[in-house]
């Protein structure tokens, strides 16, 4: 019998991971290698929420300036969420995967609106969630949203996608020797200013919350699985 780490998880996705071998845009490919890495995790009865960020497109805090107003910049990025999340909606239910995806900013043509109780009926009909638009107020990032929406659907773990597995005590992509930190509490990954790894905003308030966060490389094969379902977990738990 499967020992799951959790009923019901989020998942947050940034752009850069959906962009994949791409610049920026979305990389088809990444989709359907995530749709086949989440399908064990789903058939084990997991509620999955996911949260996708825009960077791929648009961040507001680098596209503002030269007469872009920070609002509009975030709104810009917001949008680049949406285009994210409504590609991965498409390639999970192509993927047999039944997904819906939820807007936090009014776009009733493309999407369903983020409702708490539309949100809930969703993931207890069996269905992924897919949120859009972050939380749908300027100022904010997806990391902050994704903490912030865990809470609000009662997702027990948050799990932070990351190009490498875990926090280190330096950047890995830089140093050979760097060193992988397997639990830390939220006081040292708030206040350690070498970890960028998720935004002091988000770790903060599931710092308040006592809302456990795993960083994790969930491109690697079988990651997700294992940390979900196995309670094999390769990355780092901040708690
Ligand atoms: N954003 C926002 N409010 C939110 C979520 C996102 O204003 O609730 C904007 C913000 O400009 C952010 C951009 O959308 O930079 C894209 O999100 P994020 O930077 O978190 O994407 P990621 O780095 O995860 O790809």
């Amino acid at each position: 019998m499967s020992q799951l780490i959790a009923k019901r998880i989020l998942l947050k996705i940034s752009g850069e991971q959906l962009a994949g071998e791409f610049e920026g845009g979305i990389d088809p490919k990444t989709g359907l290698w995530l749709a086949q890495q989440l399908t064990p995790v789903f058939k084990n009865k997991v509620e999955i929420v996911i949260v996708v960020g825009g960077g791929n497109f648009a961040r507001g805090a680098r596209l503002a300036g030269h007469g872009i107003k920070r609002v509009t910049a975030d709104h810009v990025g917001m949008l680049g969420t949406m285009m994210n999340a409504l590609a991965l909606t498409d390639i999970f239910e192509y993927n047999h995967l039944p997904t819906r995806c939820l807007s936090s900013i009014f776009a009733e043509q493309v999407a369903e609106p983020f409702i708490h109780r539309l949100a809930n009926k969703h993931l207890e009909k069996g269905r992924i969630v897919i949120i859009a638009g972050g939380i749908g107020r300027p100022f904010l990032t997806t990391d902050t949203a994704a903490v912030s929406l865990a809470l609000e659907l009662n997702c027990q773990v948050v799990l932070k996608a990351t190009k490498v597995n875990g926090v280190f005590n330096k950047d890995p992509e830089k140093y050979p020797d760097a060193v992988k930190i397997n639990k830390m509490t939220f006081a040292q990954a708030v206040e350690d200013h070498n970890i960028k790894v998720m935004d002091k905003a988000a770790l903060g308030l599931a710092m308040e919350y006592k809302l456990p966060i795993i960083i994790l490389d969930a491109m690697k094969n079988q990651a997700l699985y294992q940390t979900i379902v196995q309670q094999s977990i390769e990355g780092t738990i901040v708690s």
